[in-house]
């Protein structure tokens, strides 16, 4: 995302044709629309500011358009995966920087979307799709084969494991 995104002025301009509500984007989709609006750097949180972040969120959808700004939330769902396991890879570190390149914005930017999640509505089709991620290239843990080698629990009471091919748990939801 170009860098001239974030230095534009601060008052949102709405889209002239609204095609989406708030309501109908997830958690991290919101957060990715707010990256990409004109939300301003060093922007505080005021009462009643509540409409203005709602349009900047419509700003940085209709920016992007629904269907990139759905597939970069997805990503941005598989990056935060990979790093929980500390599993993101040198290649997937350096496109996450490329998507987002102003760590501290992406911060704030989730920072306020969960906040506007407190007041504002979610279709459960958004909320659904915001369980979903996508990562970016092949599956560090199985490579793209969708399993790995290990002990799995046959009855952990009893302490009975046994070794084989069990279902990768890193990229077990992915597509
Ligand atoms: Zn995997």
């Amino acid at each position: 995302m170009p860098a001239t995104l974030t230095l534009s002025h601060p008052a949102p301009v709405l889209p002239s044709v609204q095609t989406v509500s708030v309501s109908d984007l997830s958690n991290g989709e919101r957060t990715v629309a707010l990256y990409a609006s004109d939300l301003p750097d060093g922007y505080r949180y005021k009462r009643g500011d509540d409409a203005l972040l709602v349009a900047w969120i419509l700003q940085g959808a209709d920016r992007l358009g629904l269907d990139r700004l759905r597939h970069l939330a997805a990503l941005e769902a598989g990056y935060r995966r990979l790093c929980a396991r500390n599993k993101a890879t040198a290649e997937q570190k350096r496109a996450h920087a490329e998507r987002f390149p102003d760590a501290k914005r992406d911060r704030r930017a989730g920072e306020l979307a969960a906040l506007v999640t407190h007041f504002a509505s979610m279709t459960d089709e958004a909320r659904e799709r915001g369980g979903r991620f996508l990562l970016d290239g092949p599956c560090p843990e199985c490579g793209d084969t969708r399993q790995v080698w290990a002990l799995w629990a046959v009855d952990a009471d009893a302490d009975w494991y046994e070794e084989g091919y069990g279902p990768c748990s890193l990229c077990g939801g992915a597509a």
